[in-house]
């Protein structure tokens, strides 16, 4: 008989596991769980060296997993202004003069997270605003959703913006109507532009910053994070951290598909790694932001008429990629958020499965914002998982103004999907939504607007456990509470199956487990 590391005794354990639903203790063996059942029942596993926790009627869950944050981004927002839920220009201008003062003359200014719907002068903040606030320093105030940035007249400056600038291809400089000048305000890939002149950080800055999201991640009850990179060198950082033992989660690597070709050169498949790390899907953005006005729509945005939004591809172009990743064995995750876009994805999608065949693809369309029936009905045909952010239905309360009332019953969908039979995995977009899943589950439960698309608690646990362990092809190690499955738990302080919905948000991560390690502890 061997024994138990670690046992959970006297506790409210929601296993989602449908052969036994209910636990009151759990017993752990390095990092796999190896007795679910009653106190009566781990006691066989316990001896002197075993360590016990006595829950105390405290509700377990398997550990949350998010299936769509940027965590260096998340990292890097915990260092820079933070504008979400300014309601005013002027705010953010008082916000950049506090910066100023403890910033050198010259050096950089980073924001992120503001939005213009909030703002009472109802337009976008233009470099000559945040002139005002700050003439000497150049500043980089990032929209909450990331397709868009204000840059003020000495970032311009120094990117070379002029009158004369051409966008690159998918991207926008807003110019005066009148004079020509550009605003301050870049989309989409006109970013670039900004980006190539702005101070890299050095590498401890950036793994301080992976750190510092990691330890929120875990704060925030989660144990798994599809962690999408922007370049090579997230990789290397999430293999220091892991060999340093900072790496409290376990991730799962989006790499977008500017890397593909590196990937296949070098035999790289999704699945590569092991239950710490390993290679994820590859990232495709389809089209942009609902909040930006860059989503595609099949038809134009209600309140600008003559906008469709954009693809950031042609359907050819997306069409030669996606089939690209397929052959070569790779998970693809693709961001589509119009309907127009979604509508796209699938005609790409369709075209790969249907000339290269594959049993278990797991695709996923990131967002799936604005949906249609039929689009629905293709998305189960193809086998296709809806990865979605359940918390943008709080933070795009305008989301009416931007669709019409008509295309609003199809936005974030979320119970329609279930129904319908499409897998749907839940995740946050951190940084441009707050990393708390229960947030996310709240929102999905609880949502105001369109209540028939509700869905119920445990639908809602499974979008954030089972469905978005199965979106990573590790359904069978985790995402439940099971015998023989990874010990990743949360200990949380109220039962979100029994508490009010408008109280999930407020249920307290009491503990987080992580391959039967304590990564977070309340204290
Ligand atoms: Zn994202």
């Amino acid at each position: 008989m061997t024994f138990a590391d670690l046992v959970l005794i006297n506790g409210n354990i929601i296993t989602m596991n449908p052969k036994q639903p209910k636990a009151q203790a759990t017993a752990i063996k390095h990092d796999k769980i190896v007795e679910v059942g009653t106190n009566h029942e781990i006691k066989p596993w316990i001896n002197k060296n075993t360590k016990i926790i006595d829950l105390k009627g405290k509700t377990v869950v398997p550990g949350f997993i998010d299936t769509h944050a940027h965590m260096l981004g998340f990292g890097r927002s915990l260092t820079t202004i933070d504008l979400r839920g300014t309601t005013s220009i002027k705010e953010i201008q008082q916000k950049l003069k506090e910066e100023i003062q403890k910033t050198p003359k010259g050096k950089w200014i980073f924001g992120h997270g503001w939005d213009q719907e909030r703002f009472k002068e109802k337009r976008y903040p233009t470099r000559w605003d945040l002139d005002q606030s700050a003439p000497d320093n150049p500043v980089t105030l990032r929209r909450v959703c990331g397709h868009i940035c204000a840059i003020n007249t000495k970032a311009l400056k120094l990117a070379n913006i002029t009158k004369q600038t051409k966008p690159p291809p998918g991207g926008e400089i807003d110019k005066e109507p009148q004079t020509g000048e550009p605003t301050g305000i870049l989309r989409e890939n006109a970013m670039d532009l900004i980006q190539k002149v702005t101070p890299k950080p050095d590498e401890n800055e950036l793994m301080e910053a992976c750190v510092l999201a990691c330890q929120k991640a875990v704060k925030a009850g989660l144990t798994g994070v599809h962690w999408i990179i922007d370049s090579p060198t997230e990789i290397s950082i999430i293999q220091k951290l892991r060999a340093q033992g900072k790496l409290p989660v376990r991730v799962y690597i989006l790499v977008p598909v500017e890397f593909l070709d590196h990937l296949i050169e070098l035999g790289l498949q999704t699945g590569f790694g092991d239950n710490t790390a390993k290679i994820g899907c590859i990232k495709i953005l389809a089209d942009g932001s609902l909040g930006a006005r860059t989503a595609a729509l099949k038809e134009p945005y209600s309140d600008q008429p003559n906008n469709k939004g954009m693809m950031l591809y042609t359907p050819k172009e997306l069409k030669r990629l996606v089939i690209k990743a397929h052959k070569a064995g790779f998970q693809l995750a693709i961001h589509a958020i119009g309907d127009h876009a979604v509508e796209i994805v699938l005609d790409a999608l369709e075209n790969a499965l249907s000339r290269v065949s594959r049993e278990d693809h797991r695709h996923r369309i990131e967002h799936a914002s604005v949906l249609n029936g039929k689009a629905v009905q293709r998305m189960r045909k193809l086998n296709l998982i809806a990865s979605v952010q359940p918390h943008f239905i709080v933070s795009d309360f305008w989301a009416g103004d931007r669709v019409g009332s008509e295309r609003a019953r199809w936005a974030y969908p979320f119970k329609t999907l279930i129904k319908e039979g499409v897998t749907v995995a839940g995740g946050s977009d951190c940084p441009v939504e707050p990393i708390n899943p229960l947030l996310g589950i709240q929102a999905a439960v609880a949502r105001e607007a369109f209540p028939e698309e509700r869905v119920a608690v445990d639908e809602a646990l499974s979008v954030y456990t089972v469905n978005a362990a199965y979106a990573s092809f590790e359904d069978d190690v985790k995402g439940s509470i099971e015998v023989g499955k990874l010990a990743d738990l949360v200990v949380l302080s109220e039962n979100p199956l029994t508490v009010e919905s408008d109280k999930i948000k407020d249920i307290e991560v009491k503990m987080t487990i992580v391959g039967g390690r304590v990564v977070y502890c309340e204290v």
